[in-house]
């Protein structure tokens, strides 16, 4: 079976800055897995979550998803590929702050096909999304509510609702603990590991919080798969 991802040789500067670049040797993610990637503010995990999911293109080398190769793919190509096989898991959330919650989390089924067909093989789109608030603890009559008014931890679980939908083979997840207390954080990694071995998804995480690692299958250090890490902020 092919790996959900393998990068090879891939290297990253974002535009017009000299002072970041990103080298990644070779990283391969067997499907299935639940990777934890540890590095501190800075060091790249964002920029890294960007190359995999075909956000930011790499200037050099391979990132290869479910046997596709980004590089092959046109911009819209790849913005297709995204929505069908990844689901993101944003630091920030990144709901649509005017949407209700039943329309921030069918939005990916809009531009994902396979998606939309297994969640309506589930039962039907608006019962899978139902289904998924509900699995993440949020009340039955949230769906109607605006985005903009939910509490944090609320549009944390709608943002997950959202990644989950249509069971994506590879869940991606951006520091989504970060803006949760130590309570909370528990119940949520709980919620979302539920889910994620569900449907068998892949699942990436990148944090600075090591004390994350004890529930992930792998943990890998940002700074042990980086070839050359120039950061000329560090020689200032
Ligand atoms: P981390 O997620 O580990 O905190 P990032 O990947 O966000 O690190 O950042 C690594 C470097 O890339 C930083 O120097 C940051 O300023 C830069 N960077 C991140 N995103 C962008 C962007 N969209 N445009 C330009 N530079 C960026
Ligand atoms: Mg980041």
């Amino acid at each position: 079976m092919t790996d959900a991802v393998r990068l090879r040789g891939v290297e990253y500067k974002w535009n017009g800055r000299d002072a970041f670049a990103l080298s990644v040797g070779a990283l391969q993610i067997p499907r299935g897995e639940r990777l934890l990637l540890l590095g501190p503010s800075g060091s790249g995990k964002s920029t890294l979550l960007s190359l995999l999911t075909g956000i930011a293109l790499a200037q050099a080398g391979s990132v290869e998803i479910m046997g596709q190769q980004l590089e092959g793919l046109s911009g819209s190509g790849r913005d297709r590929f995204r929505a069908e096989h990844f689901g993101i898991l944003f630091q920030m959330f990144n709901l649509l702050p005017y949407g209700t919650v039943m329309d921030n989390v069918l939005l990916p089924l809009s531009f994902a096909p396979q998606r939309r067909a297994r969640a309506m093989a589930a039962g039907g789109t608006d019962s899978e999304a139902r289904r998924l608030l509900s699995a993440l603890g949020l009340p039955a009559d949230i769906g109607q509510q605006t985005a903009a008014t939910l509490s944090v931890g609320q549009q944390q679980r709608v943002a997950t609702a959202r990644a989950l939908i249509g069971s994506p083979e590879i869940i991606v997840a951006d520091e989504p603990t970060s803006a949760l207390d130590d309570d909370r954080q528990q119940d949520f990694l709980d919620l979302l590991f539920g889910q994620v071995d569900a449907t068998k998804a892949t699942l990436i995480m990148v944090s600075h919080d090591r004390r994350l690692a004890r529930h992930f299958t792998r943990v890998v250090e940002l700074s042990d798969i980086l070839t050359t890490s120039k950061r000329q902020s560090d020689k200032i």
